[in-house]
């Protein structure tokens, strides 16, 4: 197959393996002034950070020198995004795969695993869950790879998604942004969910290096072929979808390596679109049902350090951490992340199903952090972070270059903080708890004095339009937004 994006002349595709084996070969201890100088570059935001810088971060072992990386990555999420945590759903529809991958609980060879399809019936109900039961306002949406849920059957689902309206306590609920997280496709599938209204469109290299890609994914697959994967966010682009979120699996080889893989990735996304990826993903392999594969253990305190190195070498790109992960360790990694999901159920059919335990065991692997939406709401404002049900940004058309250019310029953490007091509002007035809504009352009051202590970035009618919007949705309006 020929791949319009790779280099002509030599025909090798972007991530360089040989450059980064022998980086990584070469590593020394860096000084921690160093150090300091690459994280302060990277607080510029603008000014991108070169591979060898990143492959200088990963080298730190000294715990001054990674406190101080820590610490970094922390003002860098805050400068950027400021103190909030984008909340969202999965809502995996289907688990039947043509694919074989041998870490994953959905490969066709597992012949343990129930298969099921969800209908459009069925996703309307787990919807009416999701959005009306408990007040999420953006899913992933997810499926394996089949000819029964191929582009058809993800823009079927995603018209299904955005037409269910709940009625609610005090207004109306709806799912506002349904990222998409399946197989690469063709340039003419992208457009057809592009236009069925795709946020996010999410696919994850799992492993960059192409050698043990080849080990992990059997031949006469599709997902053997480790190029036409790798250029799935470039084609992306091409039919017009431009917000793109990247991922590697850790745990399936050396974590190092794949922190590498995927800053190369975004720089190649920067260079060839001028638009970095709009959300990178983390996860880390978890045991899968029926799978014997126990790949690279990667320790938490390597976890940790892995977020942070994203977190700075991407500065502008949104960190999402998953339930894979165990409370404790969502807690270490939250000050560099934007977003993560809660009250999340990876069985087929198991929001609405939720009693069965049948949708339990369609579920591809297990779960780390199961607590409700509303707990993790109550810790996140502990910590001191408000939580956000913004769907905002791409419904302003604030998409592709144009969020690059904000996030970038640190103009798009004001939007971030007004929307997230509008939206975590409406969630209070329609889903809280007695108990949650008291404790959460005084954070959202402090983050509305904030706005109105800080004039260099909220404007006098910005202020004004806040209060506006913020009293419309107590009497019951709903998506009001900046
Ligand atoms: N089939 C599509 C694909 O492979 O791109 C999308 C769905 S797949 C379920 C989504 C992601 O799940 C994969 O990209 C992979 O990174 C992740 N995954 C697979 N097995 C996993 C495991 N055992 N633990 C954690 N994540 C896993
Ligand atoms: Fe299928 Fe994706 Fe699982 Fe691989 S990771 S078996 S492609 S669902």
């Amino acid at each position: 197959m020929i791949y319009k994006y790779d280099d002509k002349n030599n025909m090798k595709d972007f991530v360089d393996r040989e450059k980064i084996l022998s980086l990584l070969k070469n590593q020394v201890e860096p000084d921690i002034e160093e150090i300091k100088e690459i994280c302060e570059k990277s607080l510029q935001i603008s000014d991108a950070l070169s591979i060898e810088d990143v492959s200088k971060l990963i080298a730190v072992s000294n715990p001054d020198t990674l406190e101080l990386i820590y610490n970094y990555a922390a003002k860098i999420k805050n400068k950027v995004y400021d103190n909030r945590i984008v909340v969202f759903a999965p809502l995996y529809a289907a688990n039947l795969c043509v694919n074989n991958c041998l870490y994953c609980g959905f490969r066709s060879e597992n012949r343990e695993a129930i298969r099921k399809v969800l209908s459009m019936d069925e996703i309307k109900k787990e919807t009416e869950v999701l959005a009306g039961e408990i007040g999420h306002k953006r899913l992933i949406f997810v499926v394996g790879e089949s000819p029964l849920t191929g582009a058809e059957y993800i823009a079927d689902s995603l018209k299904t998604i955005y037409s269910v309206k709940v009625k609610t306590r005090r207004g109306v609920s709806s799912i506002r942004r349904v990222n998409v997280n399946a197989a690469p496709m063709s340039v003419e599938d992208l457009k057809l969910i592009k236009n069925a209204g795709i946020g996010t469109y999410q696919v994850f290299q799992e492993t960059y290096d192409k050698e043990l890609y080849k080990k992990l994914h059997p031949p006469k697959t599709p997902k053997a072929d480790f190029n036409y994967r790798l250029y799935a966010h470039h084609r992306a682009f091409e039919a017009g979808i431009d917000d793109v979120a990247i991922g590697a699996l850790f745990g399936l080889g050396d974590w190092r390596f794949e922190v590498l893989g995927l800053v190369t990735h975004a720089r190649e996304l920067e260079k060839v679109f001028g638009i970095g990826p709009h959300t990178v993903s983390f996860p880390r392999l978890e045991k899968a049902c029926a799978s014997d594969y126990s790949g690279v253990s990667i320790s938490d305190d390597e976890f940790k350090k892995i977020v942070a190195i994203l977190r700075i070498s991407i500065p502008y790109a949104g960190l999402i951490v998953t339930c894979r992960e165990k409370p404790e360790v969502i807690r270490e990694v939250i000050p560099f992340c934007t977003q993560r999901d809660a009250s999340t159920r990876i069985g087929i059919g198991a929001y609405s199903e939720r009693y069965s335990k049948q949708a339990l065991e369609r579920q591809q692997f297990e779960l780390g952090d199961t607590r409700t939406l509303e707990e993790v709401i109550g810790e996140l404002a502990d910590l001191g972070y408000i939580t956000s049900f913004c769907t905002a940004g791409y419904r302003c058309n604030r998409t592709g270059d144009h969020i690059m250019k904000m996030l970038k310029s640190g103009r798009e953490s004001r939007f971030c903080k007004l929307n997230a007091i509008l939206t975590f509002r409406e969630w209070l007035e329609d889903f809280a708890s007695d108990e949650i809504k008291n404790k959460c009352e005084l954070l959202i009051e402090k983050e509305i004095e904030d706005v109105f202590k800080d004039s260099d970035r909220f404007s006098p009618k910005l202020k004004k339009m806040l209060i506006d919007y913020y009293e419309k949705i107590k009497k019951g309006e709903r998506d009001l937004y900046f």
